[in-house]
């Protein structure tokens, strides 16, 4: 068997990996996916951004980065609790942006409080947004993936996707819910160049763990600095938040061809809290 090595433009391999790519992240108008679909862009993906806020707000996000990093950047404000607003999403990327080519489901949201006192309407929107929304985006695009031959799903999952803590009892099962989901998929497309993986944040500093801050210090009648030092970081052994960057280079890596193996993981990115 004879093997021939192409060189490609190597300032295109290195630089943009994913010219030519479009990406789809939910709940990328604000903190990680956001860092995420920033990554990707830079690396040269065509956007499709998702997420609730202010339509002003996201409107100059979406321009700012299709400028800041010279691609197409789109925005579709589909509601991921409702099925058939997350289909829809999946239309307009087919017909406006190209296609799904990177799937990241990121969006999230959470809610703590002992089980006994969960509000069953929290437990439904979390599982809703945090787990189901993934099963609908993912059964939306991997036929055309596969059939494509490429394919990069990314499930934002989180260190609790692997260990527990209490009150969240909602968000942890969710997030074990992405990581068996993403390991299913993984084993479902392993032969078609479509690859699956969770990434397993612990406690990255975004207004979703901003408002868990203030929660926390009111709760308990403790400082802002007590809630991070004490409640916090206390398993993540580092002492250091993860940046919204972190991750979003990591997404970039399993999204380039360097990542073409990996597939059906859960990776912490959690400075060893799933070390314990
Ligand atoms: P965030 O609150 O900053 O962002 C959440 C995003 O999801 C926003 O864009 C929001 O508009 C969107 N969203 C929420 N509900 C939605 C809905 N119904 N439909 C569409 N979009 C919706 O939170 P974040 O900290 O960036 O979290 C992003 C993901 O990372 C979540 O899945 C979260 O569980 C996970 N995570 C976060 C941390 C952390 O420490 N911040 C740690 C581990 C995992």
């Amino acid at each position: 068997m004879t093997m021939t090595l192409t060189k490609s433009d190597p300032v295109k391999t290195l630089a943009r990996p994913l010219e030519g790519k479009t990406a789809l992240v939910t709940g990328s108008t604000s903190g990680i996916g956001l860092g995420i679909a920033e990554a990707l862009a830079e690396a040269g993906a065509t956007i499709v951004l998702n997420g609730l806020g202010d339509a002003q707000a996201i409107e100059t996000t979406r321009t700012e980065l299709a400028d800041r990093h010279a691609v197409s950047a789109h925005f579709h404000g589909a509601d991921l609790s409702k099925p058939e607003a997350v289909e829809e999403m999946i239309r307009f990327a087919q017909d406006e942006a190209g296609g799904v080519d990177i799937l990241v489901n990121n969006a999230g949201i959470q809610y703590v409080a002992p089980i006994e006192e969960f509000p069953t309407v929290k437990w439904d929107a979390i599982l809703a947004i945090n787990l189901s929304s993934a099963f609908h985006t993912i059964r939306a695009v991997v036929a055309e993936m596969k059939a494509k031959g490429y394919g990069r799903i990314v499930n934002v999952a989180s260190a609790h996707g692997l260990v527990a803590s209490p009150f969240k009892s909602a968000y942890v099962a969710a997030k074990h819910g992405v990581v068996g989901l993403t390991k299913v998929v993984a084993l479902e497309s392993a032969e078609s160049g479509v690859t699956c993986n969770a990434i397993c944040p612990g406690y990255v500093w975004t207004p979703l763990v901003e408002k868990q801050i203030e929660d926390q210090a009111k709760a308990h009648g403790i400082s802002r600095e007590k809630v991070i030092s004490d409640v916090l970081l206390k398993s993540q052994p580092n002492k250091q938040f993860a940046t919204v960057e972190e991750i979003g280079a990591l997404a970039v890596f399993l999204s380039s061809p360097a990542g073409a193996s990996i597939t059906g993981t859960a990776l912490p990115v959690d400075g060893g809290w799933t070390a314990h």
